[in-house]
């Protein structure tokens, strides 16, 4: 049984005052939640900031939205794995499709990073998904087999089953319209499938997959009934803590 994991991507949004608040509000309408594993994933400046006002909710975890792949050294600008371990962060999101398109990460890239997170024992939460245009032209299995194996490749099993997929369709993310569950359930037998050929079945029914794209309070619960969603990356409506905890409130009723 895979637990539900739901995340919320901030992007470059809040400030430390508003994640503070955030937060604590969060916590008022959820708890130290155990039965879902909730991932708080604000831009690195309120990284500390989320950690503090957690205080003792150790079952809500930290992320980070990105990380070079060196371990030190000359890269102004740049941020690694180590030095989110340094900040008590657990889960970093790699080849978000803004990455990807906005900053030209390609899938040897996302690969390399993924291999770090893993050497510092951070856990990726790995983005694929195709665009409109590769879904009109009939080619979403093509991309996303190119991009699991290309994001995933030389991971031991142990590596991937701590891996987190996300399948975000690129024409459902911040636009409203998310994939129906149906689509996203099709999408994430496929990916359950590819990863069956690059390790074995044990660990393809151990990865866990999100789904990310438009998902609000009012779509949540369906999309994470479907067998093979195990969770959801929240982008737009994980901005207001009320969304986001009726979200997270969506896993935890699949769960019971
Ligand atoms: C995202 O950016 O990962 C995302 C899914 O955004 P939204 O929920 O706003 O579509």
């Amino acid at each position: 049984m895979r637990k539900k994991i739901v995340a919320a991507n901030w992007k470059m949004n809040m400030t430390q005052a508003e994640s503070a608040r955030f937060i604590e509000s969060l916590l008022l309408d959820l708890g130290d939640i155990t039965d879902v594993e909730v991932v708080i994933v604000p831009p690195f400046t309120a990284i500390a900031k989320v950690t503090e006002a957690l205080g003792k909710a150790q079952n809500i975890k930290v992320g980070a939205q990105n990380m070079y792949w060196e371990r030190s050294g000359a890269f102004t600008g740049e941020i690694s794995a180590a030095l989110l371990r340094d900040l008590f962060v657990h889960y970093v999101v790699l080849g978000h499709s803004e990455r990807r398109i906005l900053f030209g990460e390609t899938d040897e890239i996302v690969n390399r990073k993924v291999r770090a997170a893993h050497e510092a024992t951070l856990r990726p939460i790995v983005c694929v998904g195709e665009t409109l245009e590769q879904r009109d032209r009939g080619n979403v299995e093509k991309i996303l087999s190119i991009q699991l194996r290309g994001s995933l490749k030389d991971l031991s099993e142990k590596e991937l089953q701590e891996t987190v997929i996300a399948y975000e369709p690129v024409w459902a993310i911040g636009t409203g319209r998310n994939a129906t569950p149906e689509q996203a359930q099709e999408a994430h037998t496929f990916i359950r499938h590819t990863l069956r050929e690059i390790a074995d079945d044990a660990t393809a029914e151990r990865v866990r997959i999100q789904y990310g794209g438009s998902v609000k309070p009012e779509n949540a619960r369906e999309l994470m009934s479907q067998p093979d969603i195990d969770g959801a990356l929240v982008g737009g409506a994980s901005l207001d803590p009320r969304s986001f905890a009726e979200i997270v409130k969506a896993a935890r009723a699949e769960v019971a």
